[in-house]
């Protein structure tokens, strides 16, 4: 370590994702650990309910959250990845367009990342930096905070969810391949454009016959015909349901994503 950074104090970072748990996190530290530094790492393919919702917390934090971005946009790393999608195997995304900005914003520093993973999810692994300088801490799990403690902690400080979570249980990019069908269902009613969006970089190789999609089930238009067929019974029973038990149900899968993306 050099003299300079020798001297340096550790920084206190807490990255948000524009999810639920994150931003309860902040709210649960904000006077825990008042020299916190907030970051978002923008994608450029975020929904307009998570940046309005970035921007909440910003002034129910009264802090600065800074927003980095990648050099490159993802229809770059898309091309350098031969047109290959990501997918929950490659990952490449969330390497370049999330952890590797995080780990250029913090740099040399000795720094303590706090990370939203709560004590309802004792097998909860993820993304997180490797780097020596990084190091994690867990609060919630530590506090033995869970998910309905987290949603309680959104609604008494008044921010409340994300509104996306009509329709959808996560934030990160609108062609996310962790989405369910429901939420691909959400996407194309709430955000139509996007969905088309989505469906350009959907591509079938002539010469095989290989579809490179979204979803292991097919194209989108495919996903969202068969979820519709397969959930429309449900809707008198969601309607009834409470907040929490839809997350409970809707976040099947969640332990694979990306903390860095949806937490
Ligand atoms: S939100 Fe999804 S698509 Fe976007 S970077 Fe994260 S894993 Fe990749």
């Amino acid at each position: 370590m050099t003299e300079t950074n020798s001297k340096r104090p550790v920084r206190h970072l807490l990255g948000l994702s524009g999810g639920k748990d994150s931003s309860a996190l902040a709210i649960y530290l904000r006077d825990r650990v008042p020299e916190m530094e907030y970051l978002f790492a923008d994608t450029g393919a975020e929904l307009p309910e998570t940046l309005e919702f970035v921007d909440l917390m910003e002034d129910y934090l009264g802090k600065k959250i800074e927003r980095i971005n990648a050099n490159r946009d993802f229809d770059f790393y898309l091309k350098l990845h031969n047109n290959f999608l990501p997918s929950a195997r490659q990952r490449w995304c969330t390497i370049n367009l999330k952890l590797l900005p995080f780990e250029e914003f913090v740099g040399n520093d000795e720094v303590i990342s706090y990370i939203a993973i709560r004590a309802d999810e004792p097998s909860r692994s993820g993304y997180i930096s490797s780097k020596p300088n990084i190091r994690t801490c867990m609060p919630f799990r530590d506090d033995g905070i869970t998910k309905e403690d987290v949603i309680e902690i959104l609604e008494s400080s008044g921010i409340g969810l994300p509104k996306y979570y009509s329709w959808r249980s996560r934030s990160g990019c609108y062609f996310c391949f962790f989405q369910t069908q429901k939420e691909w269902v959400g996407l194309k009613k709430h955000h139509p454009e996007y969905f088309d969006k989505a469906k350009t970089y959907e591509k079938v190789d002539e010469a095989t016959g290989t579809m490179f999609t979204w979803n292991q089930l097919g194209n989108l238009d495919e996903v969202v015909r068969k979820a519709s067929e397969k959930h429309e019974p449900d809707k008198k029973e969601k309607s009834s349901k409470r907040l929490l038990d839809r997350l409970s149900d809707e976040n099947s899968g969640d332990d694979e994503s990306c903390l860095i993306c949806m937490k």
